[in-house]
């Protein structure tokens, strides 16, 4: 498809002018704007540029500047709207990296004041030591910004109780689009009572530049405009009062409704609720927050029909929980298949339903929530469905099933196929009781189009999220897509229900609202948008004067969307397209943004330093897409934008795992180093990395040479200068005395042999980093195997062959073909011992994994899996020894506590719980995990000159602090070779692979007996 063209005189003095007067980002190139043009919904719309303010003062000048050069604005948060609201052909304004302080919470009156970028759970995680909680509990709350919220009228799984954004909004601080400032808060509806305090939230005069609004709610444009506002309210308050369905999932259109006085005070915030920054920019926001729930109580009812659960749904509501939330059988079926899933599957659900109800109770009693949990059941015999609730009264529990229904979507979306679920009619609401018959025809509906959709959400207020599977990079599908959307509406419409019951309107929705509400209120919200906006600079096409919603101009995947045949180093055949599937698999991305959480899990460890969508797996996979298509220039691939996306990558493999469609950016990153490095070749710092396991033996012999870098003065300067090292880091210090197997061990490894005889045989993959920098690991694994009644073999390539190694540093800068020449090598010395069961275990993670990971990738082949298929971590191998009963603890004795680091790669392959299971043989041991994301070390990347400050404070977002806080006396565990470095360098601290730990335990407690 044809690349953007170039910037246009317009946007160039746009950036230009901006660039001079403000403080944050500016950034008009090809790579920042393709970054900007995508949201979670299936449209792009290339932002004319992008603007990351730092202040008031910068998000001031941009609408100045940009209104004085004619181009719209568009307001952005996380940018995980499902609608298109978030994309536009405009000047986007990113609220979320700097403008997302908690700037005043009032306990007492339960409010708070945010700025706009703020993420949710951020917000409550600040606010727990209050007791409080904003309880609009979306379901990406992990990086859903609260002026996105606002901006969509966003809803979460317990509005039943708290309502909706509309109801927890009490005053927003905007910017209009003339530049005039305003409050929006209550008014007397003759703006009779005082307009809005003019307390400012504290701090904030501190800021560069900043100003006050002026007293009260603005000044007299902004009276003018409250004016009108109330009197369209009150001249139009006949019709507006029939204008809309009587449901509580309303949030199509402008809230025009809170303008007609009902008895009190009218709240101006609410209009600006929902309108999805086509009215005017929030500032700041205050909010109305509630105490936060002391008891829960959870009842997951079975269905043997999904009719049977939506008939339920209204009987259930009356025992006054405050969530009732569907899924389907299709999801759960997808959960089964999802590890991190499975074990709270297999544990909470019973035999194979049709349909799930999860019914939360939350009142302070606990007594109370039990009770009605008793009465749930009983209601579910009365319906029929007699021992149909699985009772969940603890925490742990409640919450694990609960991130399974927050994952709802990311579930279904983990389809690898062309066709997708799509989202245009998915948050239809409707009165609960209609809904069994509405959930019914629209079924029959998408069988009669060919396909189907999978349901789940918020039974409680008969807002359904259903996603019928098309591809819409086909035509077809595109006019099914429309057909649906038409016929869907028209059946809501029937039931007395609403379009747009929680996602917002956007490009997909807005089309309808004439169907739904009627000319007359369009021709209202019509007003009001020219009222505020009259040059339409704000956000235009989203809820006004919309394009078609199938309009493939303003797709993802536009008609002319190609992405021509290419090379790619690895194999990606589970995915479909070009590149051998490499189109399929960075495709996968939605754009959820799921990757921008903050905390929880290891993703994405560079965009929580950074806070950069450049730095995040999502920008990262879209400007893969772009570059693949042709749709940023020539060569994009390959080119500096490309290897500065991935600068900072640290390969993880974090998104592997907890990216819900499996977008795997360490083995991208793969691809783009190995393409480049024809055009920009290797640099010395990038060859000393990639071929250290060639030259580690003879450095090994001349130590104390090879050491001389952090021991003579000047000497680790001149390595910064020559080689890219940070002089601020001390390198791994060579060991003279490197790990070197005796010949018993190196007996008959890599040999055929008889089916194996006890006792069993290991086979040991000594890697690189801990034979020349660390033998002890290696020898007290040796020993803990041999004392456990294993024979161990270390894995090598006979004779006098250079030492295996899983050719990890040539990837690391593209070396494949390297790297490919040593999982050969591997492979052949491995595959006769896994012929005969021997496993190959493993200390270092990163090198041991690759077994698993890249190898499979690079050598795609039986070979390649049967040897994947016995490789293990030490702590792996342990742990299904003692499950198999072939080891009984206690292996030996260890009183204390170990405060345990995992490495990035093994929590990608969920290996933590066997390293718990092995620390768990020994007795008196206290094992405390630490709650880290990367260590930020990551190889080579810690020891980068133009990458150690992002290593450190990655080190510092829990790893570092944690070790610090730690007793003198506490054992520091983490098989990490690096690691262990950024745990010495940042945190002072001796840190010890677990093979360490078990050997001296083993050496404490008494000597085991095989079992
Ligand atoms: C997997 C998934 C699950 C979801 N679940 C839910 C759910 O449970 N409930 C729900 O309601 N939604 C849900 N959504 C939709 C979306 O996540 C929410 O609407 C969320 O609140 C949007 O926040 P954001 O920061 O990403 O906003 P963005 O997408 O960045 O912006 C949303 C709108 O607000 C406007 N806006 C942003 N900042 C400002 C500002 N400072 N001033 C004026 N306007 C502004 C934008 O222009 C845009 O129109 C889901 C989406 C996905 C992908
Ligand atoms: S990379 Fe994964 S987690 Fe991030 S936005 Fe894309 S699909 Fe979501
Ligand atoms: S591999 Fe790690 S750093 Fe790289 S994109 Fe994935 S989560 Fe982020």
């Amino acid at each position: 498809m044809a690349p953007a063209t170039k910037a246009d005189p317009v946007s160039h003095r746009l950036a230009a002018r901006l660039r001079r007067a403000l403080e944050g980002e500016v950034l008009f190139d090809r790579f920042s704007r393709g970054r900007y043009a995508t949201d979670a919904s299936h449209y792009q719309i290339e932002p004319v540029g992008v603007v990351v303010p730092r202040s008031g003062e910068d998000v001031r000048a941009a609408l100045a500047i940009a209104r004085e050069e004619g181009v719209p604005v568009l307001a952005r948060g996380g940018g995980t709207s499902q609608s298109g609201q978030t994309v536009g052909r405009a000047l986007v304004l990113d609220f979320s990296r700097h403008l997302n302080r908690l700037l005043e919470v009032d306990a007492e009156a339960r409010t708070c004041w945010v700025e706009p970028g703020i993420v949710l759970d951020e917000l409550n995680r600040r606010l727990r030591p209050t007791g409080l909680w904003f309880p609009v509990d979306v379901s990406t709350s992990s990086r859903a910004t609260l002026g996105g919220m606002a901006g969509n009228n966003s809803c979460g799984t317990r509005s039943l109780r708290y309502g909706i954004m509309r109801d927890n909004l009490l005053a927003i601080d905007a910017l209009l689009a003339d530049g005039s400032e305003a409050r929006f808060g209550e008014v007397g509806h003759n703006l009779d009572l005082p307009l809005p305090a003019p307390r400012r939230p504290s701090g904030e005069l501190q800021q560069r530049g900043e100003r006050g609004s002026g007293a009260g709610g603005g000044g007299e444009a902004a009276i003018a405009l409250f004016r009108d506002l109330l009197a369209l309210g009150r001249r139009e308050a006949e019709h507006i009062a029939h204008a809309f369905p009587e449901v509580s999932r309303r949030v199509g259109g402008y809230l025009i409704d809170a303008l007609v006085p009902a008895g009190g005070p009218v709240n101006l915030a609410t209009l600006l609720c929902g309108s999805e920054g086509t009215l005017a920019l929030s500032r700041r926001l205050q909010l109305k927050l509630a105490p936060a729930p002391k008891n829960k109580a959870l009842g997951i009812c079975h269905f043997a029909t999904f009719r049977a659960a939506m008939e339920a749904t209204r009987h259930i509501v009356a025992l006054g929980p405050v969530a009732v939330e569907v899924v389907d059988r299709t999801l759960i079926e997808l959960a089964r298949d999802i590890a991190m899933f499975r074990a709270v599957m297999d544990a909470f659900v019973r035999g194979r339903p049709d349909a799930l109800l999860l019914v939360e109770f939350a009142e302070d009693d606990q007594a109370e929530n039990l009770r009605r949990l008793r009465r749930l059941e009983e209601l579910m015999g009365d319906l029929g469905h007699p021992d149909g609730v699985v009772k969940v009264p603890d925490a742990a529990g409640q919450q694990a099933v609960w991130s399974v229904r927050a994952s709802g979507l990311n579930i279904m979306m983990s389809m690898k196929s062309e066709g997708k679920p799509v989202s245009f009619i998915e948050d239809c609401a409707v009165p609960l009781e209609h809904l069994a018959d509405y959930t019914e025809r629209l079924t029959a509906l998408f069988a009669r189009h060919g396909t189907r959709g999978t349901w789940y959400a918020h039974a409680s207020v008969g807002c359904l999220h259903v996603r019928p599977v098309l591809n819409l990079k086909l035509e077809h599908d595109v006019r099914t897509m429309r057909a649906i959307a038409e016929e869907a509406f028209a059946l809501v419409k029937a039931y007395k229900g609403s379009h747009s019951g929680e996602h917002g309107d956007g490009l997909v929705r807005s089309e309808f609202h004439e169907l739904m509400y009627g000319a007359r209120t369009v021709r209202l919200f019509e007003e009001v948008k020219d009222r505020f906006d009259p040059r339409g600079l704000m956000n235009p096409g989203k809820i006004v004067r919309p394009p078609r919603m199938d309009d493939r101009s303003l797709f993802r995947f536009k008609p002319d969307y190609r992405v021509p045949e290419m090379t790619t180093a690895l194999d990606w055949s589970a995915y479909p397209g070009a590149g051998r599937g490499f189109q399929g698999a960075v495709e996968m991305c939605n754009n959820n943004g799921e990757c921008r959480k903050l905390a929880g899990g290891v993703m994405c460890p560079s965009f929580r330093v950074t806070g950069n969508e450049r730095d995040v797996t999502r920008g990262r996979a879209n400007s893969l897409r772009l570059a693949i298509s042709g749709q940023l220039g020539p060569d994009a691939f390959t080119s500096d934008a490309m290897l500065e996306t991935m600068r900072l990558c640290v390969s993880c493999k974090a998104c592997r795992r907890e990216c819900p469609t499996g977008v795997d950016m360490a083995r991208m990153k793969i691809e783009v180093l190995a393409a480049a490095l024809a055009r920009r070749g290797l640099s010395l710092g990038d060859r000393l990395v990639a071929y250290l396991p060639r030259y580690a033996p003879y450095a090994a012999r001349l130590a104390p040479l090879m050491n001389a870098r952090d021991a003579i003065p000047g000497l680790a300067a001149l390595a910064e200068r020559l080689a890219g090292f940070s002089a601020r880091r001390r390198l791994p210090r060579w060991r003279r005395d490197a790990f070197s197997p005796s010949p018993r061990l190196l007996g008959e490894g890599g040999g055929e042999g008889p089916p194996q005889t006890p006792p069993p045989e290991v086979a040991l993959l000594a890697d690189t980093f801990n034979a020349y920098f660390e033998p002890e690991s290696l020898h007290d694994t040796v020993a803990v195997l041999d004392r456990l009644g294993f024979r161990v073999r270390v894995l090598a390539a006979g004779g006098t062959a250079r030492p295996l190694c899983c050719g990890r540093t040539f990837l690391s800068v593209g070396l494949v073909e390297e790297a490919r020449a040593e999982a050969r090598r591997l492979l052949a010395a491995a595959l006769p011992l896994a012929a005969r069961g021997v496993p190959v275990v493993g200390l270092e993670p990163s090198c041991l994994l690759t077994l698993r990971d890249e190898i499979p990738a690079l050598l795609p082949g039986a070979d390649a899996e049967k040897v994947a298929g016995g490789a293990l971590l030490l702590e792996e191998f342990l742990a299904g020894e003692a499950a198999a009963g072939r080891i009984r603890g206690p292996i030996g004795r260890h009183d204390g506590k170990v405060l345990l680091h995992g490495h990035c790669h093994q929590k990608a392959f969920g290996a933590m719980g066997a390293v718990g299971q092995a620390l768990a043989l020994v007795e008196g041991l206290e094992v405390e995990t630490i709650e880290s994301s990367c260590c930020g070390m990551a190889g080579a990347f810690g020891y980068g000159v133009d990458t150690y400050e992002v290593s450190m404070a990655m080190g510092e977002l829990s790893l570092l602090p944690a070790v610090r806080r730690a007793p003198a006396g506490a054992v520091i565990a983490a098989d990490g070779f690096s690691c262990r470095h950024q745990i010495r360098d940042g945190a002072g601290r001796e840190a010890l692979h677990v093979a360490r730990i078990l050997r001296r335990a083993m050496d404490a407690g008494e000597a085991p007996a095989p079992a």
